[in-house]
């Protein structure tokens, strides 16, 4: 089963043709989708293109709108949360490559995530970018405080980090940041993943994967993304398939599995 863990349907980037970006996703065989909410405040329209019945999605706030509310409270996001298509809390996490939100605000709204993740049982959603250091260390505190899973989504950061929520049972997305050629950094890194808790995503309409570079990327991309991971991997296409589907269900297990 082709499974796209992240993708941004409700973007005005979708406006013009959104029926028929999913209509190709599934004539690509793509069986299931996440659309990921990127502000609380924007929850409606993330909600409604989960109507579909292959489409789940989750609730939270990017690093980058952590500003919209710096109050925002985990009672909140669990409220929404019990809504049975919410499926993950976030995206959320710290991006200082752009600092779009203030450091301090992201960090707590981050934390308040966190508790919600906690308290929910389902997996938080994590964007890290050039945060490294402080990542490691709030995730590593907050673990401390009461265990709960996390996915490290369209991971690009650095090994130790890799690593060190790798220990904390992190399980990890590949995207089309993969098969750009300049990459190898980051595929350094995609091959000493935990192989039982790597999953693939597009993160549509960012980041096609080759040879869609540039271009808008869309669920149906997301072969390309499969393909690049088997490779790296030393994976037959089918035991990808396999795999990154067992660990999808294992830590998005609010999803029965069909
Ligand atoms: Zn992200």
């Amino acid at each position: 089963m082709l499974i796209d863990s992240h993708v941004n349907l409700h973007a005005p980037q979708f406006d013009s043709d959104r029926v028929e970006v999913i209509e190709r996703a599934r004539a690509a065989g793509i069986a299931l989708m996440v659309n990921i909410c990127d502000r609380v405040s924007n929850y409606p329209a993330v909600r409604a293109v989960a109507e579909a019945p292959d489409i789940w999605c989750t609730v939270g706030t990017h690093p980058h709108e952590a500003k919209e509310n710096p109050q925002l409270t985990a009672h909140t996001l669990c409220d929404v949360a019990r809504d049975p298509k919410v499926v993950g809390i976030g995206e959320t996490g710290l991006d200082f490559h752009y600092d779009l939100s203030p450091r301090d605000v992201q960090a707590a709204v981050f934390r308040v995530h966190v508790e919600a993740a906690r308290r929910t049982g389902l997996p938080l959603v994590v964007h890290t970018r050039e945060a490294d250091e402080v990542m490691g260390q709030i995730l590593e505190e907050e673990y401390a405080r009461g265990p709960f899973r996390m996915l490290m989504h369209c991971y690009t950061s650095g090994a130790e980090l890799a690593r060190r929520a790798a220990a904390l049972g992190a399980w990890f997305s590949v995207s089309g940041i993969a098969t750009f050629r300049t990459a190898e950094d980051v595929r350094e890194v995609i091959r000493e993943m935990p192989a039982d808790r790597i999953i693939v995503e597009t993160d549509c309409p960012y980041l096609a994967p080759v040879p869609h570079r540039g271009k808008r990327n869309e669920p149906a991309f997301l072969p390309k993304v499969l393909e690049k991971l088997a490779e790296m991997r030393g994976w037959s296409l089918e035991e990808a398939e396999r795999r990154t589907e067992d660990a999808f269900f294992a830590l998005f297990d609010r999803i029965p599995r069909p």
